[in-house]
This record gives C-alpha cells, sequence and structure tokens, in this order.
C-alpha cells in the first residue's frame, strides 16, 4: 500500500514537471510515511515540502498543485493538506480487501522478502544464567526469540540463534567464592546425606517400575509390593529371591569417583565426619566408609536380621549365597538353612526399610541422624529428591537452625529450595561424580 502511495506521488510530481511548474530535473524524491496519528489519516509525505523551494513557492501552495495531479486511486478515500504542507493520505475502507485475493494466492510465502539482503544477523535470546533456575520467563523469551528469528528468516536474513551458556564472569565468580566461603569456615561435624543420585553413576537402577517388577507363578509384582513385611509373611522366600537378585545387581557395580572421595573424607575429617545415606546398595561400605561412621537409614542389603527381631543388630549375609543371582530363580531348602537366625532359628529376613515400616533408632539409626542434623555446622546433600520422610526432616532441620547446606543434584529439588529460601548455602547443578571429589578436596584444606 506505501508503494502505490509512492507511485501515486511520483505521478503527480511528474505532470507538474509536464506543466512546467517543476523543473524534471530538480525533483527531490518525497518522503511517504505512516502517519503518527490516525486522526491524521493514514499515510503523509513531505513531497510539496521537500520541492517547494525548486517550484518557487510555498510549501501549502505547491502541495494544492500536487493533490490536484494526484491520479485517481480506489484505494484512497481522501486526501488533506495539513500543517505547513504535509499531504494526508486516508485510504478506502475496502483498500485491504484487495489484499485478501493476493494473500490467498500466494499463501506461507506471502509477507515474505528479501529485505534482509542475505545479510547475517545473530539473535541471542533465553541465555539463562546456570548459577540460578530456569523460570517461566525463561519459556516466554524462547518463544518470543524463536519469532523474531523466524521473522527474520522470512525477510531475507541469515540468522544465528545463540542461547549463551554464562560458565564464567561475576555470577559465576560469586557462586564459587560462597561455597569456598562455606569451606572455609571451621567446622564441627559434617553431615553427608546421600541418596540414589550417588550410585546411579556405579550403574545401580532405582528398582521401581519396570526394573523392579517380579514374577510369582503368573503374576508380576511391583517393587512397592514386594518391599513389605506383609509381602514377607505371605511369601517369605519370594521376598528373599527378590533381594538376592538385587543384591547381584550391587554387587556386579563398583563404587565409582564420589563413593571413593567419601572414604578420603572420613579419613581426613575423622569424628567430624558423618554419613547419612538412604541407598541400601552397600557400595558406601565397599568403598571403605566404616560402620560406625555410616548411617544406613534405609537397611543394606548385604544385611540380614532376624525375623524376630531377637539379634542385638543386623548381621553381614553369610556366605556362599549366589552373587549373580538369576532373575526369577528361586531359592533352594539349603539357602533357605543359611538365612536362618544363628540365635534362635527363625528365617531371617533382608535388613531393609520395608514400605509398611517405620524408621527406628536400633536398625535405621533414626534418632542419632537426627540429633546428628540439630549438631552439624555443614550439611552436604548428594543425589537425593527429597521424596522420603528423614531425609526431608534432616534438611528442614539444618534450614531452621541456618546451618549452610551444599546441595548437588542434576536439577533443582526441595533441597535446592530450602537453601534457595533460606539463602544459606549453595546449589550446584551437576552429578555427584562431578562434585563431591572436588568437595572434598576443598574440605581437605580447612
Ligand atoms: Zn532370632
Amino acid at each position: 500500500m506505501k508503494s502505490h502511495i509512492a507511485d501515486l506521488v511520483t505521478k503527480a510530481l511528474d505532470q507538474l514537471a509536464a506543466d512546467n511548474i517543476l523543473n524534471a530535473g530538480d525533483i527531490r524524491p518525497p518522503v511517504i510515511e505512516r502517519a503518527r496519528d490516525a486522526s491524521h489519516g493514514d499515510f503523509a509525505t513531505n513531497a510539496a515540502m521537500v520541492n517547494s523551494k525548486a517550484a518557487k513557492m510555498r510549501p501549502r501552495d505547491l502541495a494544492e498543485k500536487l493533490v490536484a495531479a494526484l491520479p485517481a486511486s480506489d484505494a484512497v478515500q481522501a486526501v488533506e493538506i495539513a500543517g505547513p504542507g504535509f499531504i494526508n493520505f486516508r485510504l478506502a475502507e475496502n483498500s485491504l480487501h484487495s489484499l485478501i485475493p493476493q494473500i490467498m494466492r500466494q499463501g506461507h510465502s506471502y509477507g515474505r522478502s528479501q529485505a534482509g539482503a542475505g545479510k547475517r544477523v545473530q539473535v541471542e535470546f533465553v541465555s539463562a544464567n546456570p548459577t540460578g533456575p530456569l523460570s517461566t520467563g525463561h519459556g516466554r523469551q524462547g518463544v518470543l526469540g524463536d519469532c523474531i528469528a523466524r521473522l527474520l528468516e522470512a525477510t531475507g536474513w541469515d540468522v544465528t540463534r545463540e542461547y549463551y551458556f554464562n560458565d564464567g564472569g561475576r555470577q559465576m565468580r560469586v557462586l564459587g567464592d560462597s561455597v569456598k566461603s562455606l569451606l572455609d569456615r571451621p567446622h564441627g561435624l559434617i553431615l553427608w546425606l546421600t541418596g540414589a543420585g550417588i550410585s546411579a553413576e556405579s550403574g545401580i537402577p532405582t528398582f521401581r517400575g519396570k526394573e523392579g517388577y517380579w514374577q510369582v507363578g503368573s503374576r508380576n509384582y511391583q517393587a512397592e509390593e514386594m518391599a513389605t513385611w506383609s509381602a514377607y509373611q505371605e511369601m517369605p522366600d519370594e521376598v528373599w529371591a527378590w533381594y538376592l537378585y538385587r543384591r547381584g545387581v550391587c554387587r556386579a557395580a563398583d563404587p565409582n569417583a564420589a563413593h571413593r572421595a567419601l572414604v578420603r573424607a572420613e579419613k581426613h575429617q575423622g569424628d567430624r565426619f558423618l554419613l547419612v545415606t538412604q541407598n541400601v546398595d552397600g557400595l558406601h561400605l565397599r568403598a571403605g566408609n566404616s560402620l560406625e561412621r555410616t548411617y544406613q537409614i534405609h537397611g543394606n542389603i548385604d544385611f540380614m536380621r532376624c525375623s524376630r527381631e531377637c539379634l542385638p543388630a543386623p548381621i553381614p549375609l553369610p556366605d556362599g549365597i549366589d552373587l549373580r543371582w538369576e532373575k526369577g530363580r528361586s531359592l533352594v531348602g539349603e539357602e533357605l538353612d543359611r538365612l536362618k537366625c544363628p540365635s534362635c532359628g527363625a528365617l531371617g529376613r533382608p535388613h531393609v526399610l520395608w514400605f509398611d515400616e517405620s524408621y527406628d533408632e536400633a536398625n535405621f539409626r533414626f534418632q542419632s541422624s537426627i540429633d546428628a542434623a540439630r549438631h552439624a555446622s555443614l550439611i552436604v546433600v548428594v543425589g537425593t529428591t527429597g521424596a522420603t520422610s528423614l531425609p526431608m526432616h534432616i534438611g528442614t532441620i539444618a534450614a531452621q537452625r541456618e546451618v549452610p547446606m551444599i546441595v548437588v543434584n542434576p536439577e533443582p529439588n526441595p533441597f535446592s529450595e530450602l537453601v534457595r529460601r533460606a539463602g544459606r548455602g549453595a546449589f550446584l547443578s551437576g552429578t555427584a561424580g562431578e562434585w563431591v571429589p572436588e568437595l572434598v578436596g576443598a574440605l581437605r584444606s580447612t
């Protein structure tokens, strides 16, 4: 539409040249622009003002001659002269309707152009800072940024989309400094709380969902059904077979760099070190942490207890139990004999906290874990989602006491949320293997 108006104005200027009002060689190209104020119409031009000198006329007088010379157009409803000599054009209502067949004809290519002429342009968008969580605002910026990039591409630009991942600069330095200052202060007890995330890098599955089911007869039992006292009462040998299979999977895995780092931490920190773990895979003990300073709050798959609770403490599983238990294999009579309580002869049970049981002090160090959270001067939470109650309780105590907490996890979790709200501590996004050796090394220098 703008080019149509420009065409009309050019024709009017040519007409004035033909009428010897203007000298064709002196005509200066006018500017056509959208009217800034809708009450002035749709488009305006300064054609009369830039050419009045050459015509030796007042701009308004030249404007009148230009308006008189404008060719007729169905698209233009009214033309007015305004101010010192602007010419305003008001479009006819149906002028835009004529675009509809054009839009229909051109379909997806309508509105595309080569205005950018292949020039290069870079659109940087979202570029969230890794020192903070992503928000819905980042999602909105993603949509906006991509729309801008697509519009530029449709008009002929060569677009590069950029998402800067900022891992340097001031904010990263502040994060590093704040972690360092937490590690530098003189410490009392350092409580390490670990969950499934630390064992994931050793290849230990969660035994939930598909990995956990166990077939008995024609029925598939889920982990949540097998890991119960009621299932054990109903079919103790099947529950044992399932656990011995799981134990085989755990035994086939090795402790990883994060486990080994915690062994160095215990050596260095001595009685200031305490490890509270949700994992039953036994990898902390196999790596070399001491049973004394490792509170296995959900038990350990390498241990058993008397099912009548006649023993003062869990005991290691006896030798001679197959460590490569095939999935689905049942126990033979001799194996069931080995799993009997050495004191009273009742069948033993896996030393694992089941879904229909509660934490206690004797088996799971419940009260000792709470006490440790009440006295710790630093809590490091590694690879746990906070889905179970005791770990979350420890995190809440830390937040209430304003004890600094360092949270290591690939994504934000309820613990990082506690850190964010309390404003004490730090959330380190990443895996246990990436961060734990680093943290243990930094604590060593204190
Ligand atoms: Zn017993």
